[in-house]
């Protein structure tokens, strides 16, 4: 071979080098370029809703890694398009930061959770797919369950407290200092936070521990983990490899107080998602507020976490009345005093 042919072949390779890292580098840049702007909560805020925005900031890097998605005329749901056929709405601009997800399969998509209703969530979803779509509440709170009315097909877990409250709803009365409208920003056109309250639906099923839900081509496995809640449920999809939890599991400080939390359940439960995620190989926590972080450590770290609590072998803080634990910046603990 010539001295010539091989520059010329050197030269070959390094622009087919160069232009594969631009190929590389090029979607990445876009993506992030798009999700900087897709969290930034916008100009004049008041000082209320500014109080919650050093949350937002913090977890505005995890979610810079993943695409957006635009939907027509969509304003309070960021969509975000996650590995495993999964979108995520993330309802970033109230302070409990709560993600609901839209799984597809090939006949059906499961709406896990309808966020604060606040958002027309229906509207959204019916935007990402032309499938049949039913709720399934990862348990009844009301940040959970706030837009099931909107939808014909409800499912939640098969204990009457999961059956009664989503049946009521809940009144403005009992949504007061829960959802401040004052601290809402940029809420939808026509919001009215004066009597904002979260319609009933009657649960059109009811699902138990070990159930299958089946979307075509695709299963879901119910795991009954109450603790947070006693209609606390994860939902494991083993084919590839993802773990919705809930409220059971997120980054940031958990909560297990309120008449409808147990401490003792709480880590078996946590116990019982641990073994999961080994068994199973979970890859991705598609949690319930703030953030998905990368990998599954924080998860199992809140296991042996939670036992260090009960046994008494930890300090706590107090905050407006309850007991905090923390383990880490991400792994933390709210418990009733008593
Ligand atoms: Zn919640």
């Amino acid at each position: 071979m010539t001295r010539k042919k091989m520059n010329h072949i050197r030269k070959n390779r390094i622009a087919w080098l160069l232009l594969f890292a631009v190929l590389c580098a090029f979607p990445l840049s876009a993506a992030a370029g798009a999700s900087d702007k897709a969290l930034d909560p916008g100009p004049d805020l008041s000082e209320a809703q500014r109080s919650w925005l050093p949350d937002l900031e913090m977890y505005t890097p995890f979610w810079d890694r993943f695409q957006t998605v635009d939907v027509p005329g969509e304003q309070w749901f960021r969509v975000y398009a996650l590995p495993g056929d999964v979108y995520a709405l993330f309802e970033y601009r109230q302070s409990e930061l709560v993600i609901s997800y839209l799984i597809l399969g090939e006949t059906s998509a499961l709406l896990w959770d309808t966020g604060l209703g606040i958002g027309d969530i229906r509207s959204c979803v019916q935007a990402l797919t032309a499938l049949p779509i039913t709720v399934l509440n990862s348990h009844n709170h009301p940040d959970h369950i706030g837009g099931n009315a909107q939808f014909d097909r409800v499912m939640c877990y098969r204990i009457d407290s999961a059956v009664e409250r989503l049946t009521q709803g809940y009144t403005h009365e009992e949504l007061e200092g829960f959802i401040v409208p004052e601290e809402i920003i940029r809420p939808p056109e026509g919001f009215a936070g004066d009597t904002f309250f979260i319609a009933g639906k009657a649960p059109t099923a009811t699902v138990e521990d070990g159930q299958t839900i089946d979307l075509g081509n695709r299963e879901l496995e119910v795991l009954y983990t109450p603790g947070h809640n006693d209609s606390c449920i994860t939902l494991i999809d083993a084919h590839n490899g993802l773990l919705f939890t809930g409220d059971t599991w997120y980054p940031g400080p958990l909560y297990a107080f309120g008449e409808d939390a147990s401490l003792p359940d709480y880590l078996e439960s946590m116990r019982r998602i641990e073994t999961v995620i080994r068994e199973k190989n979970i890859r991705w926590v598609y949690c319930s507020h703030n953030a998905i972080l990368p990998g599954t450590d924080p998860v199992i770290e809140a296991g042996a976490f939670l036992e260090d609590v009960i046994n008494g072998r930890l300090a706590y803080t107090m905050k407006d009345g309850m007991k905090v634990y923390t383990r880490s910046k991400f792994v933390s603990l709210q418990v009733s005093a008593a």
